[in-house]
């Protein structure tokens, strides 16, 4: 009998064995429909095999297998086994969390070629193919020698097993899809790359055939993309495919739209998380057949099935998003350099500010630190910072004179300025000043947003929504206190909506657009938005982190920073790392062309370690300052950590879930540190009380020794229906 090992959606750490019939064409990757209790469910064979625990009478039958889809590589399954022993959690639910859900449906996606021709291999065959019974295969190949192309719907019509036969001689070489395009590729090379681009692009490509990860820093507007389209145009060369991964999906079809115009017709698929079902399982079996020679996505563009996959670029990699934060918690940057180490082909982590673990392994000799020292247009020089020190200053609205004035002056040369600020709504909490009543969510451990709704509450009224920025939770702004009946109900703080006023005041003439996530969330207003600025129809932008990432503003020479100080003083180790990548980011977007920038940072703390590197520019004294904190801290990179968290309806039964956790752990842990169970930050989350117990060891070996030992225990472990748990390898969430 022959077993296949099959991989489903299910939160079980194992996989299912089903019997199949030996006429089908099973290997390894295939997807096949199967039964799982009373329903039936599309799963993924990872291995073959001929004995099974399952007695005889038992053990169930496939129902079919799903021939609109190739198998998934052998270097694929690999990759899922990886990210479900590293980040413990079930293969089942790596695999079908990658897959695109359209391929999780049992219905055929009509995403064939749509036409098959005979490659010059293919004629070859057949003129010397002897055999006296003729197989289905060499039927195909007859039939596809007397046309140039032929329809594959009619091609599957000469017999039974034709989709299973095409995909074998499209293995073989022997047919190729008539839609496909030539394996040469044109690059529009005008610029003259710099001395520092092109030892970068030299080293990149010295390594073409053999693994390298490379740290390619460089500040905004030095030039990184440029070196990844010339590494990419020379991975064409050699027939394979690249793979880029971006941290926005805001992000995508910008960098789309630039590939496109240097690659002239060269395939372009582009993966993430909002494309329609249809779209995105056909952009991965496009990817898997080659038919794509360049992949653009976000995080979850690291598992696209590329069967010629010869570079991997990660661009903006100190971005938290690579980090997946649900489910599958999975960083798509340490998977990248994985997969490339496991392929021996290069990866490029690109940035201006290097994830303190990225830089860590620069210093350490594992990555190469590949640096693009300057802007490359010529002019361009680095903006220069400056500090306001808010002690000394008057203010209006949160603005300091001095910021004012700088933003008059903008105007009065029709430039423009970008003020920043890194909280939405109107005011981060709505207070009661007679009794201490605060807006709370109800779910959640957090204070509900001020936000007015545009339609319905004119500029200047106190009322509006309140919102949680963490569950969504919505309702309408009381007009008098819940708590004592109290009517004169403070706004506290302030988000961008309250700026957005403050700058209308201060500039009546100016033209504000705020660009948030509440204003940018309906289809196509960032595409106008993003016009108006380029037609010089804003005089004064007011933006949120969205602003602060990739986005080329030539007439913009003014950012200021506003209150920026909190990240300063936050109990979380990376809130320093964040906060001077988030600065020397928007820092970036000031004067690009001809004109000089400036930035201005409002703080009370000026002296701040932090505040002087930025005005020097200094990423490797803050790095070098940080990662000797961290050292001193037992903080990664120094260490390696991982979380069990626990959600219940109380604390109470969060911490007791964790406890009964702690008595499965191995008892012999000499290498790894076991915290005690403490409420998260945000202890209460959409009504779960959440909890968590920090694992950190020296040794990711010993870490991840213990883990595997302590997690499957964990799978076992009777759980009560109200409670959860899960766990996360390398956390940035406590
Ligand atoms: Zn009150
Ligand atoms: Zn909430």
């Amino acid at each position: 009998m022959t077993i296949a090992r099959v991989a489903l959606d299910v939160p079980l750490p194992r996989l299912f064995d089903y019997s199949f019939d030996p006429t089908w064409n099973v290997e390894p990757g295939a997807r096949v429909l199967v039964p799982f209790g009373p329903r039936r469910r599309v799963g993924v064979v990872v291995a073959l095999a001929r004995e099974t625990d399952i007695p005889s009478d038992k053990i169930r039958a496939a129902l079919g297998l799903l021939a609109d889809t190739a198998p998934l590589s052998r270097e694929w399954l690999a990759l899922a086994e990886f990210c479900s022993q590293y980040y413990q959690r079930p293969l089942g639910e790596v695999i079908q969390s990658a897959l695109p859900p359209r391929l999780k449906r049992a219905e055929p996606l009509r995403a064939a070629p749509s036409a098959w021709t005979l490659t010059a291999a293919g004629r070859d065959a057949l003129a010397a193919a002897t055999a006296a019974r003729p197989s289905l295969k060499r039927t195909l190949l007859w039939h596809l020698a007397y046309a140039d192309a032929c329809p594959h719907e009619i091609l599957m019509t000469l017999g039974t097993r034709a989709a299973a036969a095409l995909r074998a001689l499209h293995g073989e070489g022997l047919i190729a899809s008539a839609t496909a395009l030539p394996t040469t590729h044109r690059f529009v090379d005008e610029r003259t790359l710099s001395a520092a681009q092109t030892s970068a692009l030299a080293a990149i490509t010295a390594s073409l055939d053999r693994f390298a990860a490379f740290v390619l820093f460089g500040v905004t507007g030095s030039g990184k993309t440029e070196v990844y389209l010339h590494a990419i145009d020379r991975t064409l060369a050699a027939g394979k495919q690249a793979l880029v991964l971006v941290p926005e999906i805001n992000l995508t079809p910008q960098l789309a739209a630039e590939f496109g115009a240097r690659f002239p017709g060269v395939p372009i698929g582009v993966l993430h998380s909002n494309l329609a079902a249809n779209e995105r399982a056909r952009t991965w079996i496009d990817a898997q057949s080659g038919n794509l020679r360049i992949i653009l996505g976000t995080r979850m563009a690291v598992f696209a099935p590329l069967a010629r996959l010869g570079l991997i670029v990660v661009d903006e990699e100190h971005d938290a998003s690579f980090k997946q934060q649900d489910g599958v918690r999975y960083s798509a940057r340490d998977l990248a350099v994985v997969r490339a180490q496991r392929l021996a082909i290069p990866v490029v982590l690109g940035s201006a500010t290097p994830a303190l673990e990225t830089y860590a392994n620069a210093q350490a000799g594992r990555y190469r630190l590949l640096s693009l020292p300057e802007r490359v247009r010529a002019g361009a020089a680095l903006p220069r910072v400056e500090l306001v020190d808010m002690r000394k200053e008057i203010e209006m609205h949160g603005i300091s004179a001095r910021l004012a004035e700088a933003v008059r002056e903008r105007i009065a040369r029709q430039e423009q300025s970008l003020l920043f600020l890194n909280r939405r709504g109107y005011a981060p909490v709505l207070a009661c000043g007679a009794c201490g009543w605060v807006s709370d969510c109800s779910r959640c451990a957090a204070h509900l947003v001020v936000h007015y709704a545009p339609a319905r509450a004119p500029r200047g009224a106190r009322h509006g929504l309140l919102r949680c920025h963490h569950c969504g939770l919505e309702a309408p702004a009381p007009r008098h206190c819940p708590s004592c009946g109290n009517v004169d109900l403070v706004p506290f703080g302030r988000g961008t909506q309250r700026l957005e006023d403050a700058v209308q005041s201060l500039f009546p003439e100016a033209r504000v657009l705020r660009i948030d996530s509440d204003t940018t969330r309906a289809r196509g207003s960032w595409d106008r938005m993003r016009a108006d600025i380029d037609a010089g129809a804003v005089d004064v932008l007011i933006g949120t982190q969205i602003l602060a990432k990739g986005h080329d503003f030539p007439r913009l020479t003014l950012v200021g920073v506003l209150n920026a100080d909190a990240a300063l003083m936050a109990a979380d180790y990376r809130a320093p790392e964040r906060l001077f990548a988030q600065l020397q980011q928007v820092a970036g977007r000031a004067g690009r062309a001809d004109l000089r920038g400036e930035v201005l940072v409002q703080t009370r703390y000026p002296e701040a370690a932090l505040y002087q590197s930025l005005v020097r520019h200094d990423y490797e004294g803050f790095a070098a300052r940080q990662l000797q904190e961290r050292t001193e801290a037992g903080f990664p990179p120094a260490a390696a950590e991982a979380v069990v968290r626990a959600e219940a309806r109380t604390p109470q039964a969060a911490l007791a879930l964790l406890r009964q956790a702690l008595q499965l752990a191995p008892a012999d842990h000499a290498e790894v540190t076991l915290f005690d169970p403490v409420p998260m930050s945000l202890s209460r989350l959409s009504g779960w009380e959440r909890a968590h117990v920090l694992v950190q060891s020296p040794s990711r070996r010993a870490l991840q020794a213990f883990l595997s030992v302590w997690i499957a225990r964990l799978y076992d472990m009777r759980v009560a229906a109200d409670a959860r748990w899960h766990v996360d390898v390398d956390p940035l969430e406590f």
